[in-house]
């Protein structure tokens, strides 16, 4: 953006220049009356996103200003258009009321900015999704103090720490990680931040296009002291133990709220460390590959969290969202929340009630989130009440007939709920009284407290609607007193209350002392009265009274709910409540089973789906569930079958159960016993990375060997033609050795799917191997899939077929028919197997195999694209 002098400023322009200056990086709104203006570049920016007018003002520098407006009422739309495409704004309002009789000499209105709206710290409802967490997460590394412990300590990966603290204004969620730096990428999977700031040493990778423009670091001491002093407490080790990057990153996080909000804090919960051990490692690549949350398409129609979420409040959407993003480890805690909903689910009655009873619990958390900012609308303190209204509704509907003693019967979970429903009761009692039925938008419109709350209030309001009943009253008056039967009493907008009447008669009252002519217009006259003007003065007063008693009886209702410390955790008990009826509902529907998840390495899945498919068959259409076990004896699976035969399929949803299980969820099968698993990789479907320069093949080498340096025995691994995107053999030697080394050396539970046949004979070698392959059918000279998965290996590949069926003109595929019908006949000229399966005679045993050694050596993290290129090569002169 080019910088322009302010040199030679209008006064009003010279102010702009100065609220420019604070916030460079921002579009600035500059309230004016009913609109907030834009200027120079900020408008042409601004015009062209928006789609509005851009216009001139004035002159600056010899130059038309460029500028554009939009009004107040509307700004949200404008907002959530603008931060959705990048930008940021800072907000500027008049901070000082325009009254009668103001010089003009006092230049324009003070103007301050009152906040700086930005992707990470959003708060209303119109720019906020409501089923989604929107987070700001800050990220710390030191450069000196990681140099500093790398040269105290004798392993280096231990000091590639970072600290991580992530918000979310909207709700007050304040959390805090340690990691190691390779963990980073997941951790941004999981959290899907919406904004980062982050030290110039962290690379954001594909997240970089969220990084705030600045991020600056505190230092370690005063970040542990602003945040004890920002939570009111002497040290927050009060709150647990964290590391020097972790509350720089926590710090870093509040300032930078602090000052989007102008100087305010929301209120926040204080930050919780979180261990990073309970949770399920999902790797950025397996992510994007399982639909989770969004779709590959980008999308949330297709997704696991759509197929799955029954819950009926924007709350527990979101943490039914954050329960899937994060899975976890801990037998006890998934077992936790399966008793939950197991216990929904065998209390129907209740289930059903409690559903009903969330529906209308509204958004407690976002609500309190902009009270806390003194942004509260009057429908977020009725959604204070109506929440709480919900919570003991929930309550008593928990307890059933029993009474109190019976909640200890409840599952920890529910119970554990339970106890916060009960909190800040008569502060719902206190706003049903203060509250008025019918509910303006905003506060100003006024209204908003019910008449016999408060009597001040009342007083003014009475004043007011009297002196109102009064002027209707005079009309009749008037008109009888000065002859004038469709004379009529009126409000205006710079007049006040005035007597209208026809032009016609205005000459014969003009000369009336009583009446004195305010305004005339082609048809009719406006006369004010002293009678009038008085009562004007009083309505104004006592108008204006009403609305100040108003908004101070609105503000100390706020603080009374800012006061409920346990607000915030009934609104996290009636979250839990909607994830676990969600779960109820979901499994009610007796396609959905509790699984058994266990310490040991099970893993056995009987009539399994994939409910993201299962959902988007075409009508009359079955899903043909799958069972997958890899038992310890047998727990790596070679999938052998044509394109289009059901693999990638199969494979996703195995990856899907384990994420199901251990988020504590239902699973789409019949039964599900599932050994804990520690990190789960996913490589299923063509990912292209194009743009950043690598090829298909590289991409596919780097991310399998990714998975071959991080898995481990309790790991779920499920990977789809490794070494395709090369050369036949290249291709099979490299399958071949990854294979190998996922049974021998990596030892985890595995699914492998390919098309080279050829692997199918490793069988003999490798005792952990078993095989299968997805079932089709010839018929009448058609492939007929029937997407089930049988022991065994296939035959053949049909990828004719399929080319057929995708509509290859069919001069080209009898051609490929025959074609192979000749290598086919070629090959089983060839007395020999391929020398590749002659093991015994031409190469070494597989475990030993050197290109598998040579492979497992590869660190490709490190390697440059040339000489991962030479590597291949060299690989393949061995092969
Ligand atoms: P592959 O990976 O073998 O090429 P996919 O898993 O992509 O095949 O499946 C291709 C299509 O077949 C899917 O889009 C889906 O419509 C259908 N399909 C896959 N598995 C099943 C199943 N178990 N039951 C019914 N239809 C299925």
């Amino acid at each position: 953006m080019t910088r322009i002098s302010p040199d030679g400023a209008t006064p009003a322009m010279a102010q702009w220049f100065a609220l420019k200056a604070e916030n460079p990086e921002a579009l600035l709104f500059f309230r004016m009356g009913d609109f907030y203006e834009l200027f120079f570049d900020d408008a042409i920016a601004a015009a062209a996103a928006l789609d509005i007018a851009l216009t001139a003002r004035g002159n600056h520098g010899g130059e038309p200003i460029a500028m554009c407006g939009v009004p107040v009422g509307a700004a949200p739309a404008y907002l959530s258009r603008l931060i959705r495409r990048g930008f940021r704004v800072a907000v500027a309002e008049q901070t000082e009321v325009p009254h009668k009789g103001r010089p003009a000499s006092k230049g324009p209105l003070a103007r301050a900015i009152v906040r700086v709206v930005t992707p990470g710290t959003l708060t209303e409802d119109e720019l906020l999704e409501p089923g989604r967490s929107n987070l700001l997460l800050a990220l710390v590394r030191p450069e000196e103090a990681a140099r500093g412990k790398r040269r105290k300590e004798s392993a280096p990966q231990e000091a590639d720490q970072l600290g991580a603290a992530w918000i979310d204004v909207s709700t007050g969620l304040f959390e805090t990680a340690n990691l190691p730096v390779a963990a980073l990428p997941a951790l941004l999977g999981r959290l899907d931040p919406a904004e980062i700031l982050a030290t110039a040493g962290v690379d954001l990778g594909d997240y970089d296009a969220r990084r705030a423009p600045e991020a600056t670091l505190p230092a370690a001491g005063s970040a542990r002291q602003r945040l004890a002093a920002a939570f009111d407490v002497a040290s927050i080790e009060a709150f647990g133990t964290f590391s020097d990057e972790e509350s720089m990153a926590a710090a870093m996080a509040v300032d930078y709220v602090r000052r989007s909000q102008a100087g305010r804090l929301p209120r926040l919960t204080h930050p919780i460390p979180q261990s990073q051990s309970g949770v399920l490692g999902i790797d950025p690549a397996t992510r994007a590959s399982l639909d989770i949350l969004r779709a590959r398409d980008g999308g949330g129609e297709h997704t696991l969290f759509a197929a799955m979420n029954r819950t009926v409040s924007a709350a527990g959407a979101r943490m039914l969202a954050e329960w899937l993003a994060s899975p976890l480890t801990q037998v006890e805690a998934i077992a936790a929340r399966q008793s939950g909903w197991w216990w929904l689910k065998e209390h129907t009655a209740r289930s059903t009630a409690l559903r009903d009873a969330l529906k209308r619990a509204p958004d407690i958390a976002r609500a309190l989130g902009r009270l806390s900012l003194g942004r509260g609308l009057p429908r977020d303190m009725a959604g204070v009440r109506d929440g709480l209204g919900a919570a003991r509704e929930a309550a008593r509907i928990l307890l059933g007939q029993g009474d109190a003693a019976q909640a200890a019967g409840l599952p920890v979970i529910l119970a554990d709920a339970f106890a916060w429903l009960g909190a800040a009761q008569s502060l719902e009692a206190e706003l049903r009284v203060a509250l008025a039925e019918e509910l303006p938008a905003r506060l100003d419109d006024g209204g908003v407290i019910a008449t016999g709350y408060d009597s001040a209030l009342d007083e003014h309001r009475t004043l007011r609607d009297n002196s109102r009943r009064l002027i209707a009253a005079l009309q009749a008056e008037y008109a009888t007193r000065f002859g004038v039967s469709n004379l009529k009493i009126r409000h205006h907008a710079q007049l006040g209350y005035v007597m209208e009447v026809p032009v016609g008669v205005s000459a014969r009252l003009k000369d009336n002392a009583d009446l004195i002519l305010r305004q005339g217009t082609a048809s009719t006259a406006r006369f004010a009265t002293e009678e009038l003007a008085s009562l004007n003065v009083r309505i104004t007063e006592a108008a204006e009274k009403a609305a100040q008693r108003e908004k101070a009886v609105f503000a100390e209702l706020t603080a009374k709910v800012l006061a409920e410390r346990d607000l915030p955790r009934l609104a996290q008990a009636l979250a839990v409540l909607d994830v676990l009826q969600s779960c109820a509902a979901l499994a009610a529907g007796g396609t959905w089973c509790r699984p058994e998840v266990s310490e040991d390495t099970a893993f056995d899945l009987q009539g399994c789906r994939h409910p993201v498919v299962e959902a988007a068959l075409p009508p009359g259409t079955r899903f043909t569930p799958n069972g997958c076990v890899l038992a310890p004896e047998r727990r790596v699976m070679l999938l052998t079958g044509p394109n289009m035969a059901g693999k990638s399929t199969f494979l996703r949803q195995t990856a899907l159960a384990v994420i199901l299980a251990q988020g504590g969820f239902p699973v789409a099968a019949d039964s599900a016993r599932i050994g804990v698993v520690d990190q789960l990789f996913s490589r299923v479907g063509a990912s292209d990375d194009l743009a950043r320069g690598r090829s298909t093949f590289m991409v596919e080498m780097t991310e399998t060997a990714a998975i071959l340096n991080q898995a481990g025995p309790r790991s779920l691994v499920v990977v789809d033609e490794i070494g395709r995107g090369t050369a036949t053999l290249d291709g099979l030697a490299i399958a071949w050795s990854v294979l190998e080394a996922l049974h021998s050396t990596v030892r985890c539970r595995a699914i492998f799917a390919t098309h080279f046949h050829e692997l199918s004979r490793l069988v003999d070698t490798l005792p952990r191997l078993c095989l299968h392959t997805m079932a089709v059918r010839e018929w009448r000279g058609q492939i007929v899939f029937l997407h089930e998965v049988l022991a065994g290996s296939a035959k053949k590949s049909w990828g004719v077929h399929v080319a057929r069926l995708a509509g290859v003109p069919v001069n080209v595929v009898e051609r490929a028919g025959r074609l192979l019908r000749e290598l086919e006949r070629a090959e089983n000229t060839i007395p020999e197997p391929l020398p590749l399966f002659d093991t015994q005679k031409t190469l070494p045993p597989p475990c030993e195999n050197t290109l598998s050694k040579r492979l497992m050596e590869i660190d490709p993290d490190s390697l440059t694209p040339r000489a991962a290129l030479d590597m291949l090569y060299d690989l393949r002169r061995q092969a």
